[in-house]
C-alpha cells in the first residue's frame, strides 16, 4: 500500500483510559456517518473516512 500525505490531517488526543472513539468527521467537507473505532491496546487509531488521528495521551 502506498502512503498518501493528507494535507488536512486532524489529530485528537484522548485519555489513556479510552477504549473506543467515535468519529463523524465534524462539520464541513470531512463530515461522514458516525463510526466507532476500538482503541484496545493501541496507542492511536486513524479514521478511515477522514484520516483523523486519535492519539492516547495523559
Ligand atoms: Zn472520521
Amino acid at each position: 500500500m502506498s502512503q498518501k500525505l493528507v494535507s488536512t490531517l486532524q489529530i485528537e488526543y484522548v485519555p489513556l483510559s479510552t477504549d473506543k472513539v467515535m468519529c463523524d468527521g465534524g462539520d464541513g467537507d470531512l463530515g461522514h456517518p458516525a463510526v466507532y473505532f476500538k482503541m484496545d491496546k493501541k496507542q492511536e487509531v486513524v479514521c478511515n473516512y477522514c484520516n483523523k488521528k486519535f492519539i492516547k495521551k495523559d
